[in-house]
């Protein structure tokens, strides 16, 4: 099932060509649909934060030229970051060095608190495609990554949250101006989805729409204005923007 927020705050389910009205999230139907065509979509979830996980990917470790992590890296974006399948987002003026980071991103369905591994799977609602777009050279000088990370716009999200799929082994790339940029499969993190629910919870209660962002493989580099950058997973769908 692929879970849709739309219009003005309204949630529906994909249903070939047209969107099923719910109420909330995987909610009951309303009886009423429009056409996907004419829905202008939203993120499809609203998260109290989001959780980040840096170098989850050993290549990308390597290239940002860090060592390989014993634990996982954790910071937070706050919900202001959020932005639209399809949005224009302008070129932030504090940084000379946007990047572009593609990841696959998992969206809460149930409070979650101290959640061993082997249950953390059953409190996901879905996953998502996500951008966790990066001002890589502030991120080197401030003290916190508040600016680096959580940023207005600093994390599209979408096109729909899909509730059916295993997050394990999943094809994820990542396109500017339609060139491959960054090409891997979530098989290659190093800590999986499981471990880092778990990880997260025992520490943080995670509410319904919160969203933990993966990590990103190797690839990673700059966006320049008038860049199309999108991502691309499979078994879920595109995520695009474009940079102003
Ligand atoms: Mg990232």
């Amino acid at each position: 099932m692929k879970i849709v927020r739309f219009g003005r705050g309204s949630w529906g389910i994909l249903e070939g060509e047209s969107l099923q009205i719910t109420r909330g999230p995987a909610g009951p139907f309303t009886g009423r649909k429009v056409p996907l065509s004419e829905a202008k979509l939203l993120p499809p979830a609203k998260p109290t934060k989001i959780v980040g996980v840096g170098r989850n990917y050993r290549k990308h470790a390597e290239e940002m030229g860090e060592e390989v992590p014993q634990e996982p890296g954790l910071f937070l974006k706050a919900p202001n970051a959020l932005a639209a399948p399809g949005s224009l987002i302008p070129y932030p003026p504090f940084t000379k060095s946007l990047h572009y980071e593609g990841e696959l991103a998992v969206v809460i369905g149930r409070r979650m608190r101290r959640v061993p591994e082997d249950k953390a799977l059953s409190y996901v609602l879905g996953y998502t495609c996500a951008l966790d777009l990066t001002a890589r050279d502030v991120q080197k000088t401030d003290l916190q990554w508040i600016r680096a990370k959580s940023a207005d716009n600093f994390c599209p999200l979408g096109p729909w949250v899909e509730t059916d799929l295993d997050p394990s082994d999943l094809r994820l790339r990542t396109f500017v101006n339609g060139e491959v940029r960054q090409d891997a499969r979530t098989s290659d993190m190093i800590f999986p989805v499981p471990f880092l629910l778990s990880y997260v919870s025992a520490f943080m209660t995670l509410e319904p729409g919160d969203v933990l962002l993966t990590g990103t493989p190797e690839g990673v580099g700059e966006l320049h204005p008038g860049d199309e950058v999108a991502v691309e997973i499979e078994g879920i769908g595109r995520l695009s923007v474009r940079i102003g």
